[in-house]
């Protein structure tokens, strides 16, 4: 089959490899939909996320669809999403209710594990979430990101008319402000330093887009808001996210800082009383994000503004990368 392959900082070549075989409990299927997530960016931009370092050309792929192709558990032709987080099921933490947290967790796409930038993919059935019919195979791939959204609220803890900052407004940043609306917040303020990502952001909800925190905090007033979640990929996201944040508030830190360490005024957040949390990646999310899109209260068709074939994976990775010609989120459709 072809397969996009990493084989080193922005090297990404398509080309032939053996095609994935099934294991006892596994089912082959045909790989529809992927979009290409911001962690994806760190293996592109920076070769590794912390000391996941792939050393072996590989496969990166987690946001994902694929269709059924041999009747089974599943008809043949049923569309699905794949929940890449493959837990195992025993340990401590899996037992206790957070597969998110598996240190045993086989993840697609995270070295040694090939992700779903290919022709075909393996998944074990109870892996497989099946989608509404009205969904197509990129509204398929965009729920692993939403699951992300919608974990970063539970850890949020929202009560009815909060107001809600979003650090950093690509596709989980719009993803939150959506899920944030959804579940009751009142004011809601986005920080982006891309004019188009704000007014994306205006658009999807937002009353109010500053380009910088301190812009926000000049334009509302100096007692910042009371539940921030930062979806950045800058070094400086978290000490932004503090800086919005109101005294005694929350604050979820979603986003992966390049060259993985962020700052924060250590001084600040103490003396705010800030309450944060570290999301990481997400919970039993599937059945409320599909809930979400249906009832239309979370919508992808603007977030998706570029695809391209699994041949043109090296030019989605690229213009992912730029930020430019207004992309959110690129899908490569196989
Ligand atoms: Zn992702
Ligand atoms: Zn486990």
């Amino acid at each position: 089959m072809k397969a996009a392959r990493l084989h080193g900082v922005k090297d990404i070549r398509v080309e032939a490899v053996p095609d994935p075989i099934p294991e006892a409990d596994q089912i082959l299927l045909a790989t529809r939909a992927v979009t290409i997530c911001g962690s994806d960016l760190h293996y592109y931009l920076e070769g590794a996320i912390g000391s996941d370092r792939p050393s072996q050309p590989h496969i990166l792929g987690h946001e994902f669809a694929a269709e059924v192709i041999e009747n089974g558990p599943l008809p043949k032709g049923t569309l699905v999403a794949v929940d890449p987080n493959r837990a195992c099921g025993t340990c401590e933490w899996c037992a206790e209710g957070h597969p998110n947290l598996c240190p045993n967790v086989k993840f697609s796409g995270v070295p040694p594990y090939h992700g779903a930038l290919a022709e075909y993919v393996v998944a074990r059935p109870e892996e497989l979430v099946v989608v509404p019919a009205s969904f197509t195979p990129s509204d398929a791939a965009m729920l692993e990101p939403l699951g992300v959204a919608v974990h970063a609220l539970d850890l949020a803890h929202l009560r009815p008319l909060d107001s809600v900052g979003v650090v950093g407004c690509g596709p989980i940043g719009l993803l939150i402000l959506q899920v944030a609306a959804a579940s009751g917040a009142g004011l809601r303020v986005v920080v982006d330093p891309i004019a188009e990502r704000r007014e994306l952001a205006l658009h999807l909800g937002a009353e109010h887009a500053f380009a910088t925190v301190d812009e926000a905090n000049d334009v509302l007033g100096p007692r910042g808001v009371d539940v921030v979640l930062e979806a950045t990929d800058a070094q400086h996201g978290p000490e932004d996210a503090v800086k919005l944040t109101r005294i005694g508030g929350r604050l979820v830190l979603v986003g992966i800082p390049n060259g993985n360490r962020f700052s924060m005024d250590a001084g600040l957040v103490r003396r705010k009383g800030l309450t944060i949390k570290m999301a990481r990646r997400m919970g039993h999310v599937y059945p409320r994000s599909i809930e979400l899109v249906k009832r239309a209260q979370v919508t992808f068709a603007p977030l998706v503004t570029h695809r391209f074939s699994l041949g043109e994976t090296p030019q989605a990775f690229a213009l992912q990368a730029s930020r430019a010609n207004g992309v959110i989120k690129s899908c490569i459709e196989p």
